[in-house]
């Protein structure tokens, strides 16, 4: 498996263990060029996990992507590529929990947007315009609104009550 922060193989694997719900191994991983660890889930074909897309299809749920996603969200920032590991890893195991093996993409991006806030203000706002901003004008609103009021405090709650 290439590694997923230098692109180099082999990784050899440091830890075998169940993920949280037991149904999928869980190998922890690192890169034998650059040290990087990262965490696998395998399970089998019929018990993958599935997202839901707004169209109503239903994709492979596909970490690469997510990181991707994420990846694009961070572009010089300055977060590290051990906390993107972290917060895919931390998501993928979220929605491995979920009762149903199919989780929408809202939840998904909802999940992810969490976690991305407590890391970086700007990539919280750049990840949360492409996820939220196309099905939910509204939502994207607040999110930007409770961002402003985190980060400026009582500032920007006027000027928030100034537009009501
Ligand atoms: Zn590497």
């Amino acid at each position: 498996m290439d590694c997923p922060d230098c692109g180099d193989e082999p990784t050899r694997v440091v830890d075998t263990g169940t993920s949280a719900d037991g149904t999928a191994v869980r190998r922890r991983r690192e890169c034998t060029a650059c040290s990087f660890r990262f965490t696998t889930y395998e399970r089998p074909e019929w018990d993958s996990l599935r997202v839901e897309k707004r169209d109503g299809r239903v994709e492979p749920f596909d970490r690469e992507k997510l990181r991707a996603g994420v990846e694009r969200a961070i572009e010089k920032r300055p977060v590290d590529a051990d906390d993107v590991a972290t917060l895919v890893d931390d998501v993928e195991a979220t929605l491995l929990d979920d009762d149903g093996r199919v989780v929408t993409a809202e939840r998904v991006g909802a999940l992810v947007s969490d976690r991305l806030r407590s890391l970086d203000r700007i990539a919280y706002v750049r990840f949360v315009s492409v996820y939220r901003a196309f099905s939910d004008p509204a939502a994207f609103r607040r999110a930007l609104d409770a961002v402003d009021e985190r980060d400026e405090g009582g500032q920007s709650r006027e000027q928030t009550e100034f537009e009501q």
